[in-house]
């Protein structure tokens, strides 16, 4: 089992390499990056940043392809620039070694209807990723039909999920993921909230129960357990403790709610 804390989880005044080494020190074994130029100002160069991860001695097993214009994929006018960048982004992916690239198939409530030519940007980079050895790992946001839809119509050992557990709790708490998807499963977004808002919480500041999520995710044979939680405005610990305490208490639940889905059988 792996355990991965995402990079920027808040506490943007430390340095970013400083960041990192409170990762590790946490006892993360991973890292998780944003794969975009969006926070290069305050964070440095996004390959600068994965070659210190490495340095520090974390691994980097998950990359997020920037979301921002996800609804892109479905566009006529916008598809090929985006399938571009998307296959740049595989390739970084092979160059380090990074086994999955995380992919949003829709952006906020922005949802052009799903359509072939999205399915044909997808086919091109699912083609690229299979001679590359890379997963598209696509997550679950707010409309899983459009995953659905590229999973019916896109047969390939390299098209995976990235299971998001606080986007299924505060988006779609009527479905059922893993239930859907989980065969696809080679990633993942834990964190929490409380129904409402994707807050992205530590685990333990919301409400979602994670002990039968975690029963799943083992029963599914998961080895990256990544959390995607942040010391954001609405959390409660906002301002109150260090990245150091902040990253114990991400490592500490994690890694007791891994050791305790093994309980029990
Ligand atoms: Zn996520």
């Amino acid at each position: 089992m792996v355990l991965g804390q995402n990079f920027r989880c808040g506490f943007y005044e430390v340095s970013a390499n400083e960041r990192l080494k409170q990762i590790k020190r946490a006892g993360f074994d991973a890292v998780m990056f944003w794969w975009g130029d969006e926070f290069e100002a305050t964070d440095g160069n996004r390959y600068d940043l994965i070659n210190s991860a490495f340095k520090e001695g974390l691994s980097v097993n998950t990359l997020h392809f920037p979301s921002l214009h996800a609804d892109y994929l479905w566009r006529e006018e916008t598809t090929k620039a985006y399938a571009e960048q998307l296959v740049a982004a595989i390739q970084d992916c092979a160059k380090y070694r990074v086994e999955n690239l995380v992919v949003h198939t829709t952006r906020y409530l922005i949802t052009p209807p799903y359509n072939q030519t999205g399915l044909d940007t997808m086919g091109r980079a699912v083609q690229v990723a299979e001679r590359e050895g890379v997963n598209i790992a696509l997550e679950n946001t707010r409309f899983p039909d459009y995953n659905k839809f590229i999973y019916s119509n896109i047969e390939s050992p390299r098209l995976k999920l990235c299971y998001d557990t606080g986007h299924e709790h505060c988006y779609t708490p009527k479905r059922d993921i893993l239930g859907e998807f989980g065969d696809k499963l080679v990633t993942t977004h834990i964190h929490d909230n409380c129904g409402k808002e994707d807050d992205h919480h530590v685990m333990g500041e919301g409400n979602i129960n994670f002990a039968p999520i975690f029963k799943r995710l083992r029963e599914l044979n998961l080895k990256y357990y990544n959390t995607e939680c942040y010391c954001n405005e609405t959390s409660r610990y906002y301002g109150k403790i260090s990245l150091e305490q902040f990253l114990k208490i991400s490592y500490d639940t994690l890694r007791n709610a891994v050791e305790n889905s093994s309980c029990g059988g």
